[in-house]
């Protein structure tokens, strides 16, 4: 969940390291850290709160022209919010520093044993069980090495883990390993730059080595070693990064969320780019050739994912039945590992994430994998864990998401399940004729998008009337159920207020009892199949005082004289419409975030990709 950056090379390491953390800050922000060795000494500051904090404390820091480093910004699991609990953590011994990514799940037993050898503790996280196992083992007399204390201490620890580390007697070494937690070691000129994404990478190099689980690296002035935890070597895996450095930054955009709603409709262009055949009336999805065949005859298909990325599971739940009728289920990946499921010849799982490193979408992954399914991934990150975990897949292309709130992911999520559908749809049983149809609308969705976010000012003109409510509620049915839900988490996750979405219908066997004088309700009632049940649903809530907000199709006659108030989007077919529907949801959410005064990109309590389960 957190960043982490670690340098060695040649130039000064702390402001590599801030401007590294900045960058990755998107990713947890309750406290950072850094940690140096200047002159053969480990120097640490750390502070709660934002990485600007941190800044401000580094006056403590002596002036070091250290050129070793590392830092991190943590999302606590263990242990609350506080300097002690701040990574870096240190040993009590020999000035060994550690940041770390994850969670250690026998940090109780570890640390009851280092107690017992005599090590003292000062913060309640589980991280500092490394920094004292690493020390413990540490005895550079006998032949054991900061490499070697690492190796040992990693066979010793269960769960998952990034981690880097430096220690004051080896000022020329940076060791780093990983497991289940992502890192990326970036290879410049006589310099390394270790970071958790490559965004804290780019500006520096674009050459890489991907880390496998279980690998330790070790890295000095002139040399790179990379060794499993028993010490055998292991080849390093060069990789390059294809992020490009105006993709992670602003622009004339005052929030990345702004930005990357904007982006949408470029974007997603490029999702469909060359996959979308119209001379021969196709889909092609290179990424799903190799099983082409098993797809096609495929019986069932299990879409994992967690949050938004569910949403989009449960949009293509209804694409995948609806257009190739397979059968398909929809499952919180957390829940699935869990409850023992069934995986017979025929299953293809889907795992759904934006960063390829969601922990409960990747265990998802394994389980059903172990179990006999077929994998495929739909995935933004290329390179990320689940990318390269599963037999084949379909990658968003939308560029990097830093916005902890997802939207052009979702959307881009969306579009390619759109594409696998019809992909599937016209191989088994859709006439050319209806796949072209579809094809022509699929392609105008873009521009159709670039209209909506252009009615920004529109929507906040809405969302000011009602920005003082703290209870809301989302409606839909069909496909644009999961965009009600979308709209009800993105409303949550930015501006916390609270927000529920569900099926239209259901509301009348509960929720309706919520419903008071001037309630927001926001209702997606777009033409389709299920338009008149939708105007019954808001004429229940207005006959209790609530106030509708819809979201119809342009041209519609009728939902004015319905509604309070209308947001419209162009017509489309129903089965591509929650691509459209959710862009008026997105900008209500920020626009609600930013009148309440909350900082959109950095909710509270919440990080970019979880990689804990
Ligand atoms: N489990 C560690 C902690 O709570 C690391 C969390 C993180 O990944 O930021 O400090």
């Amino acid at each position: 969940m957190c960043g982490i950056v670690a340098y060695l090379g040649t130039r000064e390491a702390t402001p590599i390291l801030i401007e590294g953390l900045k960058r990755l800050e998107y990713r947890g922000y309750d406290s950072a850290g850094i940690a140096v060795i200047a002159n053969g000494t480990l120097e640490v500051a750390r502070s709660i709160g934002r990485v600007a904090n941190l800044e401000a404390a580094l006056s403590d820091l002596p002036d070091t022209n250290a050129t070793l480093g590392l830092a991190h910004t943590r999302w606590a699991t263990h242990g609350g919010v506080t300097e002690m609990n701040a990574h870096p953590h240190q040993d009590d011994r020999h000035g060994i520093a550690v940041v770390h990514n994850g969670i250690i799940e026998n940090y109780a037993s570890l640390k009851k044993y280092l107690q017992e050898k005599g090590h003292t503790f000062q913060s309640e996280t589980d991280t500092e069980v490394i920094a004292m196992l690493i020390s413990e083992l540490y005895a550079p007399d006998e032949g054991i090495d900061l490499e070697a204390a690492v190796q040992g201490a990693l066979r010793e620890v269960n769960g998952a883990y990034a981690i880097a580390v430096i220690c004051q007697s080896e000022p020329d070494t940076l060791v780093c390993a990983r497991k289940g937690s992502p890192l990326i070691v970036g290879v410049g000129r006589g310099e390394y730059i270790v970071a958790s994404d490559p965004s804290a990478i780019v500006a520096h190099t674009t050459q890489a080595y991907a880390l496998d689980d279980y690998n330790v690296v070790r890295l000095s002035r002139d040399n790179i070693r990379t060794s499993t935890l028993e010490n055998v070597e292991v080849p390093p895996k060069v990789m390059q990064l294809e992020m490009e450095l105006d993709q992670i930054e602003l622009g004339a955009f005052e929030h990345y969320m702004l930005k990357e709603i904007h982006e949408q409709p470029a974007r997603i262009r490029t999702t469909m780019r060359g996959r979308i055949d119209m001379k021969e009336g196709r889909i092609v999805l290179g990424g799903l050739a190799a099983f082409h065949k098993e797809l096609v005859r495929a019986h069932r298909l299990i879409l994992a994912a967690q949050g938004t990325a569910l949403h989009a599971a449960m949009i293509g739940e209804y694409l995948f039945e609806d257009l190739a009728r397979i059968p398909t289920e929809c499952e919180y990946a957390s829940e699935f590992r869990y409850r023992n499921p069934i995986i017979d010849e025929g299953t293809v799982i889907v795992a759904i994430s934006q960063s390829g490193e969601t922990a409960d979408t990747l265990a998802a992954l394994t389980e059903a994998k172990e179990r006999g399914a077929l994998s495929l991934g739909v995935i933004n990150v290329v390179g990320s864990t689940i990318a390269r975990e599963t037999d084949a897949g379909v990658y968003l292309r939308v560029g990097p998401e830093i916005g902890v709130a997802s939207t052009k992911a979702f959307t881009g999520q969306v579009t390619v399940l759109t594409m696998m559908a019809i992909y599937l749809a016209r191989r088994r049983h859709m006439s050319a004729e209806r796949c072209m149809t579809l094809l022509k609308e699929l392609e105008a969705i873009p521009d159709k998008m670039a209209s909506l976010v252009a009615q920004d000012s529109t929507v906040r003109g809405v969302v000011e009337k009602h920005v003082d409510r703290d209870n809301w509620l989302f409606l839909g049915r069909g496909y644009n159920y999961p965009t009600a839900l979308e709209g009800a988490l993105k409303l949550k996750e930015i501006s916390y207020i609270h927000a529920e979405g569900m099926p239209a219908a259901e509301m009348k066997h509960g929720p309706i009892a919520l419903i008071d004088d001037g309630m927001p309700v926001v209702v997606i009632a777009t033409q389709g199949s299920q338009y008149d049940k939708v105007m019954i649903n808001i004429e229940e809530v207005r006959a209790r005082g609530g106030h509708v907000i819809a979201v119809a199709t342009e041209g519609d006659p009728n939902i004015e004289g319905h509604a309070d108030d209308v947001l419209f989007v162009p017509p489309c077919p129903e089965c591509l419409s929650p691509m459209l529907t959710v862009i008026p949801l997105q900008l209500m959410a920020y626009h609600a975030a930013l009148i309440r005064g909350h900082d959109v990109d950095k909710p509270r309590n919440l990080a970019k990709s979880v990689t804990v389960e």
